[in-house]
């Protein structure tokens, strides 16, 4: 080991790769971290932490209304973007320090560079133009946003990237994809004013969640003026004589708007990496191929997170690099555990979600029940606001146990994360029922709904 300046390199400063370093180098390892950019990866810098502030500044125009049926008289109110965008980068700048430092604290060298693979043990830090070796690697490279460069006109577009420091806010948007990136910014810029059009190229929005909560959310968006256009995509954009942008649909509708926005999936960062030099293979999309512990087809080089189109969500990567150290430096393999892992779309309204959707549970086993409920919650009563809260059990009949949970509503997020824990562990529909409701809440619903709404059998609504 001596024969390798460092016994754990990272490539790559984002979620997975910084907890991996700083666990590695608190037990005692000579660790060094590589990042060509800033600290903190896509959830830091360009994903989850400054789209979430975006998310509450969106939701204020909604809450000044809401304030009038409380008894509130709320004066003009005015939205300035460049003060948003001002304060956003100010946190963010804050967080990149604490994830730099807290990388060095824990004994971590860094560099401020890209690193590229030279061979199996072999790493060069471009700028520095320094060549160094370690004996264990891991590629944390993360992911960018597809910019869909068949499509003519792509140079016209925007991706989540570039949102986040638009000088100006677009008057009218049309937005590409169907997923999360999609729903959640559709939603904000709605939420600030913008004209936005969601263009998804399938038969309902978030394709993988449980279609109750699709459509429900489909058409709160609808009714709040946020168009969504399905079962059609985009053909092409061009660039008009005015600087606004006309981008036709397979349909032939053409959008007139100011800025169109792809958000139709993400792409490895593995391109100009040295893979082929490392003996690191790569899948047919770009992405890092690695067994059921990470490793790569070179035998001391490892991945994780987002450069290995596993699960791309930031716990995910944090979780990876936690089974990794245990596996390479305490020497217990440890699989990552990918099974029920809930999630959140800060769509508006929220969706907050862990296990099966009644769809796949309904395949799965002969029969389940299914307890839904949709109300208006107390917070919309005063206000006037008719959006409604959706919650769905989904349990398997003969074992009792809940299988899936799925909320729409406010807070969904955050109750998924409560949730996810009795629904990983097992817990049963009766289990539910035997615990107190805590009134009054709208996640009283969850531990009060007796009776099931109907049930699956066979496949077939009973
Ligand atoms: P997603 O995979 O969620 O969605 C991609 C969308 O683009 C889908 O609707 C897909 O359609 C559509 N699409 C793909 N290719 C094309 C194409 N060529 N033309 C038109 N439409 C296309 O990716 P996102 O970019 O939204 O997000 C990337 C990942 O980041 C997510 O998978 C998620 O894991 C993570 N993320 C998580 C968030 C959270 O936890 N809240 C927030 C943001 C991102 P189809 O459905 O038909 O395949």
């Amino acid at each position: 080991m001596g024969a390798f300046d460092y016994d754990f390199f990272v490539i790559g400063g984002g979620s997975g790769g910084v907890r991996a370093a700083r666990r590695a180098a608190a037990l005692g390892k000579r660790v060094a971290i590589a990042e060509e950019y800033r600290f903190g990866g896509t959830c830091v810098i360009r994903g989850c932490v400054p789209k979430k502030l975006f998310v509450y500044a969106s939701q204020f125009a909604e809450s000044f209304e809401d304030a009038r049926g409380f008894g509130w008289s709320v004066g003009e109110t005015r939205f300035d973007w460049p003060s948003l965008i001002a304060a956003k980068d100010a946190e963010i700048e804050r967080l990149e320090g604490i994830y730099q430092s807290n990388v060095g604290k824990a004994g971590a060298e860094i560099f401020n560079d890209r690193a590229v693979l030279e061979g199996p043990h072999e790493i060069r830090l471009v700028e520095a133009g320094r060549r160094v070796t370690a004996d264990k690697i891991l590629i944390a490279t993360g992911g960018r946003p597809n910019r869909h460069p068949a499509m003519p006109g792509a140079e016209h577009c925007i991706t989540s990237e570039e949102a986040f420091h638009l000088k100006k806010l677009p008057k009218r948007i049309a937005v590409l994809g169907g997923g999360y990136i999609a729903v959640e910014f559709a939603n904000i810029f709605h939420g600030l004013g913008v004209e936005t059009t969601l263009i998804y190229r399938g038969k309902e929005i978030l394709q993988g969640f449980d279609d109750d909560l699709r459509h429900e959310l489909h058409q709160a968006m609808d009714k709040k003026g946020l168009r969504v256009h399905c079962c059609d995509t985009l053909e092409r954009v061009d660039m008009r004589g005015d600087g606004t942008l006309a981008a036709t649909a397979m349909s032939g509708e053409v959008f007139v708007v100011d800025e169109v926005m792809l958000a139709i999936g993400r792409t490895a960062n593995t391109e100009n990496l040295g893979c082929e030099a490392a003996g690191v293979a790569l899948d047919a999309r770009g992405a890092v191929k690695v067994d059921d512990y990470s490793r790569t087809s070179a035998e001391n080089i490892y991945a994780i997170g987002d450069v290995t189109h596993r699960v791309q969500l930031t716990p995910v990567a944090i979780h990876e690099a936690m089974c990794l150290i245990e596996t390479i430096f305490h020497d217990r393999p440890t699989k990552p555990d990918y099974d029920t892992i809930a999630t959140a779309v800060f769509s508006q309204p929220e969706i907050g979600a862990v296990g099966l959707t009644e769809c796949v549970a309904a395949e799965r086993f002969a029969e389940i029940e299914v307890y839904r409920t949709a109300f208006r919650p107390m917070k919309n009563t005063l206000s006037g606001r008719d959006g409604r809260m959706l919650m769905k059990l989904v349990v398997d009949a003969t074992s009792r146990r809940v299988l899936g949970a799925h909320i729409l509503g406010h807070d969904a997020g955050e109750l998924a994360q409560l949730l996810a824990i009795a629904v990983k562990a097992g817990l049963s529909k009766d289990q539910f029922d035997a615990t107190m409701a805590v009134h009054p809440t709208a996640a009283e619903e969850l531990v009060t709904m007796y009776e099931p709404s109907y049930r699956v059998r066979g496949g077939e609504r009973i």
